[in-house]
């Protein structure tokens, strides 16, 4: 392991600016994605692997083959027999399990990503941390700066974000593929290397080609912290209701105009405030929340996030909305409404559930190398969660990432070199055929 290589590529990474764009059309939605992209395909095609290449999307792939004893038909772990069925991998095929390695390109919208001057801390002594734009973490505001005493750790300059969502899991990956070049005593299976774009907006998995991945699990290494394996997300659907009234001149409106603007903000008054709202609810508990408002006279249009962990529950929500609209339409004759559900994504877990492995080893790993390890959930999707639902399984796993979205993010050298020595012995440990 190179901690100072690895220093380095991150701090490369996170100069090129990837901001994704949520009001472009096209894919990637911005030309750093493509151009990181490009040196990382650059970078690994310097290395001993195979079908390196950048897609016309601008997705990087590449193939670091099985060692010696670990390539197809001759896997250490044994003959076939009691293998679960693995969704990714094509049907009756027969081999070592393969693991696909995933990282996102792109950096969120919610902060500029414009001229990153990463900023290194060597053996961070504790407290507030000043960044050079005057501005501080406090370790108030981040109490887990406490148990980082002594690590690297790289923030911005108070301006930017610093980008370690995802370039903490880029560089991971990066160092993981050199490692594995320069120890080629380290067994492993195939492992497919995939860097994704615009995870951000929602659109990373949407050019993903399953079966060109070809793999029977797969990891985004996107989670917060080190140790933590993200097994859970919310299961999430997304609700459009559309008020339709009748305007007319407000001197002439009696017993005419019928206010689309009134109906619409009764009907977010009455959904409920004081459960079932993200400003009251964390933990397990799900919400429904009205996030997007407009309109007028003649018509609104109200959208909402239903989410929960329990799949079923979104039906219980959606009908809860349906009453609310159904009350306003009686409350307002002549007021006609429209109700549109979007499936969104489904809780990791259930389709996690098909291949328990996926989660054990990346446990077993993890206590292998005699480290705690803590199965945690997320309230929000991951690429995992959509990948998962298309029958990939795919947990989240650490990449010392902090603080993500903000001005205040920062990383952990420490604990991202920790997630490569997690992701050799997870490799490791993946001998099963399939
Ligand atoms: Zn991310």
């Amino acid at each position: 392991m190179n901690r100072q290589r690895l220093l380095e590529n991150f701090l490369q990474y996170v100069r090129v600016e990837s901001t994704a764009n949520p009001d472009a059309s096209g894919y990637p939605s911005s030309p750093g994605q493509r151009e990181l992209g490009r040196l990382l395909a650059e970078q690994l095609a310097e290395l001993p692997l195979e079908d390196v290449h950048q897609d016309e999307h601008g997705l990087v792939w590449a193939t670091i083959p099985a060692t010696a004893g670990r390539a197809g038909g001759q896997a250490a772990g044994g003959p076939a027999a009691g293998g679960p069925a693995a969704g990714g991998q094509a049907a009756g095929g027969s081999g070592p399990a393969t693991v696909a390695l995933i990282a996102h390109l792109d950096t969120s919208p919610e902060a500029a990503g414009k001229n990153v001057r990463p900023q290194v801390i060597e053996s961070y002594a504790g407290g507030d941390i000043e960044l050079e734009s005057g501005a501080k973490i406090a370790v108030d505001a981040a109490p887990e700066l406490r148990e980082l005493v002594g690590h690297t750790l790289i923030t911005s300059d108070g301006t930017t974000l610093l980008g370690g969502d995802d370039k903490a899991g880029v560089a991971i990956i990066m160092e993981l593929a050199r490692h594995l070049s320069e120890h080629p005593e380290l067994p492993h299976g195939p492992v497919k290397i995939l860097f994704t774009c615009d995870e951000e907006i929602g659109r990373g998995t949407e050019k993903i080609d399953l079966q060109k991945l070809n793999a029977t699990v797969a990891y985004t290494i996107d989670g917060g912290g080190a140790g933590e394996l993200d097994v859970e997300t919310f299961s999430a659907d997304a609700m459009k209701v559309a008020f339709t009234g009748r305007n007319i001149h407000p001197a002439i409106a009696k017993d005419r105009m019928v206010n689309a603007l009134r109906a619409a903000s009764e009907f977010v008054a009455s959904l409920p405030r004081d459960r079932q709202a993200p400003e009251v609810t964390d933990g397990r508990d799900g919400f429904v929340h009205p996030y997007h408002f407009e309109g007028g006279v003649g018509r609104a249009e109200v959208r909402l996030l239903l989410r929960s962990f329990d799949t079923a529950e979104l039906e219980r929500q959606a009908a809860e909305v349906r009453a609310a609209v159904d009350r306003t339409q009686q409350a307002f004759p002549g007021l006609d409404c429209q109700i549109e559900v979007t499936r969104q994504y489904r809780n990791l877990k259930e389709g996690l559930q098909k291949l328990p492995e996926a989660v054990q080893l990346a446990r077993q790993a993890m206590l292998n190398l005699g480290r705690k390890c803590e199965e945690t959930i997320i309230r929000g999707g991951t690429d995992g969660s959509q990948l998962t639902e298309k029958g990939l399984p795919t947990p989240n796993l650490s990449s010392g990432q902090h603080n993500i979205h903000s001005l205040h993010e920062f990383a952990s050298l420490d604990e991202m070199v920790a997630a490569v020595e997690h992701l050799v012995e997870l490799l490791r440990l993946w001998k099963t055929e399939y």
